[in-house]
C-alpha cells in the first residue's frame, strides 16, 4: 500500500506483457497511469500474435504476477511441464526432469495472459488504457510523445512527466535514448531464425505426446521444440540456420520440407498434418540480442523489459525476467517511495543491468545446451551426477537450471555459480563412465576435494 497517493501521472508506453504488469503495479502503489499502446484492443480483434503462441512462466514470473494477485488465475489455463522429453532421430524418448518432484515450469497461452492482464489493468480505476495509439518519436527535451492515432491517422502531442518505455525490442522510446550522449548499444541478431508449427490434437482433444513436458528434438546444428497446449495440440517451433546445406534457404519446395522432416523429426510428422502449409505460410522470425545503457533518462524516463534487454528465447526468460523488473521495481519504490523517482531509476539500472547481461549469456548457452548436448548420453549422465551431487551436499549444490528457473537468486549470481560447477563437472566426469561410478572411493574421494575448494 502507498505511503501517499502521488499527484502526476505516469505513462507508460508498450501495452505487452511487461507494460501492462507494470501499469498494474504502479496503479496498486496509488500512482494513475496512462498506457498507450501501438496495436488495437487484442481482447476486441480475435487475437493475432506475431510470435509464440506458447510461453514457458517460471518462478521469477510467477512472483511477479502474485504481487498483484493473478498467479492463482493463469496457473487454472497454465500446463505444467514437469521436464524435457528428448526425441531422437529413431523417435526414442528420453526424459529429464527439470527440477526436484513438484517443481514444473508452465506452458502459458501468450494472448491468453496479455488478456488477462489487460482486464485487470481495466479494472484498475487509476489506469487510463489507449489503444491503436503508435509513439512516432519521443522528445526527450521536451518531455513529449509524437502519437500516430492508426484509426484516423491524425498526429498529436502528448505531454509526460514521468514515462516508461515497455515497448519491446524494438522500443521508440530507447530509440530517443539512442541519440544521447554516451549511450552504449548493440544489437546482435543470430544466424537463426524460427518457424512456429504445430502438433495436431487427437481425437477428443486428447494430447498426442507426453502432455507434461517441454518436447526437444536436438539435431546438433537446429532443434525442435513443443510446448503443450489447452486444446490438445502442441506448438512447435523450429530454430533453424537461415543458410547452409541445412537451413531455411535449402528447404524451397513443399516436397523439400516434408522429405526434411521425414528424415530428421520422422516421429513428429504423422501429428503435423498441416505442416508444409504452414512452413510456407507461416512467416520466420530473427532473433536478437539487444543491450544498452543507461536505462534511464534523468529521473523522468525509463526502459523496462525487452526495450532494455532483449534476449534469445532458448532459456524461456525473456518475460519472466521482465516480469521480475516490475517486482524489482516494486520493491524499490517500497523502499525509496513513491516520489524519489532519481534514486529509484538509478537503484533500478545499477540492480539489474548484471543481471539482465548475466540473462543474455545464460540464454546463449541454453542454446548449445538444448540443440546439441541435451541429445547427446554423456551430458545426461553429467546430469544425473550432478543431481547425486546436490543430494549428497544438501544446500551446496544448486544445478543452474534450477538457480535459474526455480529459483529468484540474481542472474549474475545463478550464472556466476554455474560456471564455477561446470569448471568442478569437466574435472570430474572424465573420471565416471556409469552413474554407479559416482560411489566409487577415488571418485567420491574427488567430489569431496571439489567440494572443499567450492566456495
Ligand atoms: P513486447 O512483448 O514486445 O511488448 C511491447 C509492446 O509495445 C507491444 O504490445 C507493442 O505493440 C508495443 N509497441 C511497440 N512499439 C510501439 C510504439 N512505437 N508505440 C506504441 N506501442 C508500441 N519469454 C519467456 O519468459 N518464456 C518463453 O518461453 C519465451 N519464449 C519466447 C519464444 C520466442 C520465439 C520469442 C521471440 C520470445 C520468447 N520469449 C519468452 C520472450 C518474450 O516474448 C519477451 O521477453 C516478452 O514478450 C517481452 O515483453 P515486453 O512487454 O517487454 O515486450
Amino acid at each position: 500500500t502507498p505511503s501517499h497517493a502521488p499527484a502526476e501521472t505516469l505513462t507508460v508506453l508498450g501495452a505487452g506483457l511487461v507494460g501492462t504488469l507494470l501499469s498494474l503495479y504502479l496503479a496498486r502503489r496509488g500512482h494513475a497511469v496512462q498506457l498507450f499502446e501501438r496495436r488495437p484492443d487484442p481482447r476486441l480483434e480475435g487475437s493475432q500474435e506475431g510470435r509464440s503462441i506458447n510461453l514457458a512462466l517460471s518462478d521469477r514470473g510467477w512472483r511477479a504476477l502474485e504481487g498483484v494477485g493473478v498467479a492463482d488465475d493463469i496457473r487454472q489455463v497454465g500446463i505444467p511441464m514437469t521436464g524435457r522429453m528428448m526425441h531422437d532421430t529413431q523417435g526414442t524418448l528420453t526424459r529429464q526432469p527439470y527440477g526436484e518432484a513438484g517443481q514444473a515450469i508452465y506452458s502459458v497461452n501468450r494472448g491468453h495472459l496479455n488478456r488477462c492482464l489487460l482486464d485487470l489493468a481495466e479494472a484498475q480505476p487509476r489506469v487510463r488504457l489507449r489503444f491503436g495509439q503508435q509513439c512516432l518519436r519521443t522528445d526527450l527535451r521536451k518531455q513529449e510523445l509524437h502519437l500516430l492515432d492508426t484509426e484516423t491517422q491524425q498526429t498529436r502531442t502528448e505531454p509526460y512527466t514521468r514515462l516508461f518505455g515497455t515497448d519491446g525490442a524494438f522500443s521508440a522510446v530507447r530509440g530517443a535514448l539512442q541519440k544521447t550522449d554516451r549511450f552504449d548499444y548493440s544489437q546482435d541478431f543470430l544466424e537463426y531464425g524460427y518457424k512456429e508449427l504445430t502438433i495436431a490434437a487427437g481425437p477428443g482433444g486428447a494430447w498426442q505426446m507426453e502432455k507434461n513436458a517441454l518436447h526437444i528434438w536436438p539435431r546438433g546444428q537446429y532443434l525442435m521444440i513443443a510446448l503443450p497446449n489447452l486444446d490438445g495440440s502442441f506448438n512447435c517451433t523450429l530454430f533453424f540456420p537461415y543458410e547452409g546445406a541445412e537451413s531455411f534457404a535449402a528447404l524451397q519446395t513443399p516436397a523439400d520440407v516434408a522429405a526434411f522432416f521425414e528424415r530428421v523429426f520422422p516421429d513428429a510428422v504423422p501429428l503435423m498434418p498441416t505442416l508444409t502449409q504452414e512452413f510456407f505460410e507461416h512467416p520466420t522470425g530473427s532473433m536478437v540480442t539487444i543491450k544498452c545503457f543507461p536505462w534511464k533518462y534523468d529521473d523522468d524516463v525509463l526502459l523496462i523489459g525487452d526495450a532494455s534487454h532483449a534476449i534469445l528465447p532458448f532459456y524461456g526468460q525473456g518475460m519472466n525476467s521482465g516480469f521480475e523488473d516490475c517486482s524489482v521495481l516494486n520493491q524499490l519504490l517500497e523502499e525509496h517511495g513513491d516520489d524519489d523517482w532519481a534514486t529509484v531509476f538509478t537503484e533500478f539500472q545499477t540492480q539489474r543491468k548484471p543481471n539482465a547481461d548475466a540473462m543474455a549469456d545464460l540464454a546463449l548457452y541454453n542454446f548449445t545446451e538444448m540443440r546439441d548436448r541435451v541429445g547427446d548420453p554423456r551430458f545426461l549422465l553429467q546430469k544425473k551426477i550432478e543431481s547425486r551431487i546436490a543430494g549428497q551436499f544438501p544446500g551446496r549444490w544448486t544445478p543452474l537450471y534450477s538457480q535459474v528457473t526455480f529459483s529468484h537468486t540474481p542472474y549474475a549470481e545463478a550464472w556466476a555459480a554455474g560456471q564455477t560447477q561446470d569448471a568442478i563437472m569437466a574435472r570430474l566426469m572424465p573420471h565416471i563412465h556409469t552413474e554407479a561410478d559416482f560411489d566409487q572411493p577415488a571418485v567420491q574421494e574427488l567430489v569431496q576435494q571439489e567440494m572443499a575448494n567450492k566456495r
